[in-house]
Formats: structure tokens, sequence, C-alpha cells
């Protein structure tokens, strides 16, 4: 339920309004807008053994506050995610990442300009991240990303190197002033990665972990929450809705590919959950195609192809010598690569009327002549990684 206030109602009628929410077990959350404020009514978020039915919106209630002074209206959600909603929030939400390799100190994720993460899968060496991260900042890469912690389907595959992956990652955070994004698996790990982490990533495999949505809901941190590897778009709204619904509203949406019957890509990339979730939700989205074809050759085309159905950015794995990788090199970009996608990933942006946003160093590069298609050599290689690369395992590792 929706409370719009009438543009000329005072802060004591919302303040009047919140007293009678809380009254009824409920809790009420105003969104100011430039004509208007809203309240969004929602049953109380409680712990997981809440009886149900306790602050739920009682019959009548309707009528009591359509009394109210200030009031204007009442509307209904129609959707069982209501602070995810467009109806609740039909403003775009922009979450603020403080930079330091952008001038202004913070970058706007879900505004006009689209913003890249890259980095290595896995943090496996402080040689291996910072080659990377000196690669990817110099392109203009503005946040790193590196699992500390991974999720692994085989108990035999690596784990990540655990807090000393998390201190590596700070260590080239202040030296290259990146902001860090790294994934966070169990609500009790939650005050250590926000120690260190500038964004909380949570996994595919976690997105319906309640627990640790509970968490990420209480702190201060943007969360980046993936799409579960078989979640449909109501259950992912559903998932941002607990974190949303503690209080934490800096949530990131990523769509990293569905399982379907395909077994050639690890993943299907659904590319039309991104202006769905535009449709659907203000929450910002970024895009994984990494995880989401599981091939080198695939990454670019996605990547382009996100860009052009208005991804707010990408999330992109990138090793310096992927056949040595640890974890996912298959789906890793060599730096090389890497390279020629960002002149191609600005291009797609500036044809839709984005801008791409860019650490200060990078600002010069990908200018004129180098928009557009990517050097002969490179096109090369491209071409030659999708001629012989071999084709994924099929499971998720
Ligand atoms: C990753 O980003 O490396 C990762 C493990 O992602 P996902 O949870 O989408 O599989
Ligand atoms: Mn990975």
């Amino acid at each position: 339920m929706i409370v719009v206030m009438k543009p000329s109602c005072s802060d004591e009628n919302i303040k009047h309004i919140l007293t009678v929410l809380e009254n009824h077990g409920l809790s009420g959350h105003p969104v100011y807008g430039v004509e208007r404020t809203v309240i969004g009514v929602l049953g109380a978020v409680g712990p997981y053994n809440t009886p149900s039915g306790l602050g739920a919106i009682q019959p009548g209630l309707e009528g009591t506050l359509e009394g109210l002074p200030g009031v204007d209206s009442i509307l209904h959600v129609s959707k069982p995610y209501k602070l995810a909603s467009r109806e609740f929030h039909p403003k775009d939400t922009v979450v603020e990442i403080p930079v330091s390799c952008v001038s202004g100190g913070y970058v706007s994720i879900g505004s006009k300009g689209v913003i890249m993460m890259a980095g290595p899968c896995t943090v496996e060496s402080e040689k291996q991240l910072m080659t990377t991260a000196e690669v990817v900042r110099k392109q203009g890469a503005v946040i790193l990303r590196g699992g500390a912690f991974k999720p692994s389907t085989s108990p035999y595959g690596f784990r990540g190197l655990g807090e000393e992956g998390l201190k590596l990652l700070a260590k080239v955070r202040s030296e290259l002033g990146m902001a860090i994004i790294t994934e966070v698996m169990t609500p009790t790990d939650v005050p250590m990665v926000c120690e260190y982490a500038d964004i909380l990533q949570i996994g595919t495999r976690n997105m319906q972990n309640y627990m640790l949505l509970d968490e990420v809901g209480r702190v201060k941190k943007p969360v980046l929450l993936k799409r579960g590897m078989s979640a449909t778009i109501e259950e992912w709204l559903l998932a941002a809705e607990y974190i949303l619904a503690h209080g934490n509203r800096d949530v990131i949406l990523c769509e990293r590919g569905i399982r379907t019957f395909e077994k050639i890509t690890r993943n299907t990339m659904d590319i039309s959950a991104i202006p769905l979730i535009k449709r659907l939700s203000h929450l910002p989205i970024i895009s994984d195609p990494s995880q989401g074809t599981g091939r080198r050759d695939l990454v670019i085309p996605m990547s382009l192809a996100s860009i052009a159905a208005g991804t707010d950015g990408l999330l992109i794995e990138v090793h310096p010598n992927p056949d040595e990788a640890l974890k996912d090199g298959a789906q890793s970009l060599t730096l090389e690569l890497f390279e020629s996608l960002m002149p191609q990933a600005r291009a797609v942006s500036a044809a839709i009327g984005r801008d791409f946003i860019l650490c200060e160093m990078a600002a010069h590069l990908h200018s004129g002549a180098c928009l557009g298609a990517p050097p002969e050599e490179l096109r090369r290689q491209q071409m030659y990684e999708m001629a012989v690369i071999e084709p994924p395992r099929r499971t998720e590792r």
C-alpha cells in the first residue's frame, strides 16, 4: 500500500502517519519527491521466527489513513516486492561509491554513466592482482573485482585466499585509488568483508540465503545482488526486497546468466532481463557476461549487447594469463582483449547517449580514432580465440 501525500502536506502530517502505522505494527517508508511525498506501507520485517500475520495490513486501515490530514490518496502496489518496485519508487535509484581515481571522489551507479568493474575472478597473488588492476585501471576501469571467498560447486575447487585476499585487495585499492567489489558468503563474515570492500557481492548461489540477505540489509555498504542461476525475475526482486526492507537502500542487481537446456555456453545470458528490470524496478543493474557465457569469445559481444540493452555497468573477469588461472580461466579476458573491449564499450555507450565513466588517468584514452572497431591485430586475436577456445565445462564450477 502507498499513501500519496498532498503537495501541501507538512512534516507533522508525515510524522503522524508514521506513528499511526507503527501503532498498527507496520512500517512506513517515506520517499520525498520533488512535487510530493509518498509513504510505502509494509508489514514488519522480523527475525526468521516471527509468527506470520504479525504486522499484516488490516482491513479498515485504508479508510483510517485516507481521513488523516495531508493525505491525498491510497494506492495498492500490485507486485509482491514493494520497496524494489517502480510503483513505489518511480525515480531511478543512484548508488554512489567513493573512489579516489575519479574527479569528485565518487562514482554514481544507475545514473547516466556506464561503469566498468573488472579484475580477476579470484585473488590468487599480489602480482596477479596488481598486474591486472594496473591494466584495467589504465584502460579506465574504476572498480576492481576479485574474489577472496569463492563459492565452488566442487569441494575440491579453489575456495579463495580468505582474509589474506581481502588484504591484497585493500593494498591495491590504496595504491591505485580504485574501489573494491568482493563476495561475502556468510552472515558472520559480513563485518570483516565490510572493513575492506566498497561493494559487497552476493553470489548466484546465495541469492536466496535469507540470513545473509538480512545481514547485508543491516549494514551501510552497497550490495551487488547476483541473480540466482535458476531464479525468476520476481524471485530475484524479492531477494532484493529483503535487503531493502532492513534499511539498506544501496542495492545493485546483477544479471549473470541463467540455466537453460543449452550446453555450449555455461549459462544463458538473459539480456532481456536488463530492460525488464529497468521497467519493473528503480534499482541499477550490472551485467556479468563472464559468468553469463563462460566463454572468452562471447564476453565482448555480450558486453556490447548489454550496454545497448541499457545496463548501468559491466562486471568482467580479466587475468594476465587465463590458461593458468585457478578459477574461470576459460571465461577470463586476456589483458589485450580487455584493452580492445574498452573503446568498443565506450562507442556503444555513446551511440545510445550515455557516458562511460573512466578513471581520471584514462580520460584521454579511447578518444577520436580509437572509438569503434578494435585495431586489426586485436580483432585477429579475438577471431583466433573464437576458433580455438575449448568449449567450457558444462557445469557451474
Ligand atoms: C564470480 O563473480 O566470480 C562468481 C562466482 O559469480 P556467480 O556468483 O555469479 O557465479
Ligand atoms: Mn568467476
